[in-house]
């Protein structure tokens, strides 16, 4: 698919920012940690895998960053709390709460722009109504500045779980490796679990939790600007295209109010991973 056309099919116009901006922000990381994991594991063989190698000569272990000279369960411990480590702090950049909420983790910068893409989109989509909008500055209303700060906390729940699912698949993966395994084996197995987790998740988190900041600043600015109701749209190319939202394409063009978005009784884009539905103001009904 040509970038032309990934702009095209993405009504919210924010497919470049989810993809260029907010992935890698979050990809990144992983794959630094997965670097890390590999330099570890094979160049530095830290596990010591290799000393179960009967057929290796001593003068093949070559000085490197270990894991102490305990067993091997020991060195595999150390390594989890290792792994633990630098995901919690090199991926996640662990904060509290608090610290969360106010925008001071890395995630906050990109869900102010999913978020405040929302509120633009919104607001254009209101002037093309011919209503006149009030509150155009970034946040401007407690309703939406208390948008954000709850968006800040999703997103670093969300990049939260991730690093802590990849600890987990690591562990679980670490515990498999068999005697006499290849360093190479060990290292392409840790790392696709980090492929398989983390990577994996930062992707989804990236497209998702834009995509739900967009939508939840566009109700906000609907709603307080007397928009009634919304009507989710769903925007896709041609039948069978892979790229067609299976999911939100028998919900296009059906009206709910806003007051259904809040109570989640309406269906609310993202409904499905890669998700690109916008809300238009829908005609009011009921
Ligand atoms: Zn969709």
């Amino acid at each position: 698919m040509s970038t032309t056309a990934s702009l095209a099919a993405d009504p919210s116009g924010t497919w470049t920012f989810k993809e260029q901006t907010y992935r890698p922000a979050l990809t990144t990381r992983f794959r630094a940690l997965k670097g890390a994991i590999r330099t570890t594991v094979e160049t530095n063989d830290a596990l010591r895998l290799s000393e179960a190698q009967a057929n290796l000569a001593p003068e093949d272990i070559t000085p490197r960053e270990d894991f102490g000279t305990g067993d091997r369960a020991d060195r595999e411990a150390a390594f989890q709390r290792w792994a633990e480590l630098m995901a919690t702090t090199g991926v996640l950049e662990s904060l509290p709460k608090a610290r969360v909420l106010d925008g001071q983790h890395f995630t906050a910068d990109y869900v102010r722009e999913a978020a405040r893409r929302g509120e633009l989109f919104a607001i254009d989509a209101l002037r093309e109504q011919g209503r006149s909008v009030e509150q155009t500055e970034p946040f401007a209303t407690d309703q939406r500045e208390e948008t954000l700060r709850r968006l800040r906390l999703r997103n670093y729940r969300a990049v939260e779980k991730a690093t802590d699912a990849t600890t987990g698949e690591l562990g679980r993966v670490l515990s498999e490796l068999g005697a006499g395994i290849t360093l190479r084996d060990a290292a392409n197995r840790l790392t696709t679990a980090v492929d398989e987790t983390g990577l994996q998740r930062a992707r989804a988190i990236a497209h998702t939790e834009t995509q739900h900041a967009f939508t939840q600043t566009t109700l906000d600015v609907y709603e307080e600007n007397g928009v009634e109701s919304v009507t989710p749209y769903a925007r896709y190319q041609t039948a069978g295209d892979s790229r067609v939202c299976p999911q939100c394409a028998p919900h296009h063009g059906e009206t709910y109010s806003i007051a259904e978005y809040r109570a989640g009784t309406a269906p609310s884009p993202p409904l499905h991973p890669l998700c690109r539905c916008v809300l238009l103001i829908g005609s009011a009904q009921s």
